[in-house]
């Protein structure tokens, strides 16, 4: 099991959405929890998506995989 070492917290599996900016070896890495029960993630967002919006405000995003 991963932990994410700032918050000493197991993190939540997520394969529902693979491509999802968040998404890291089906593990979420960017929410404590994410239980919506039974509806889908409202912060999903795919990584092109998040590369563009990060690009409207000026911030390059380096991190590729
Ligand atoms: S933000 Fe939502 S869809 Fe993206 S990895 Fe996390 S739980 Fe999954």
């Amino acid at each position: 099991m991963s932990v994410d070492k700032r918050r000493n917290l197991p993190e939540p599996v997520c394969t529902a959405h693979t491509d999802c900016f968040g998404n890291r070896k089906s593990k979420c890495s960017v929410l404590w929890d994410n239980d919506f029960g039974g509806r889908d993630c409202p912060f999903y967002k795919n990584r092109e998506q998040y590369r563009d919006e990060l690009q409207e405000v000026g911030i390059r995003w380096k991190r590729e995989s």
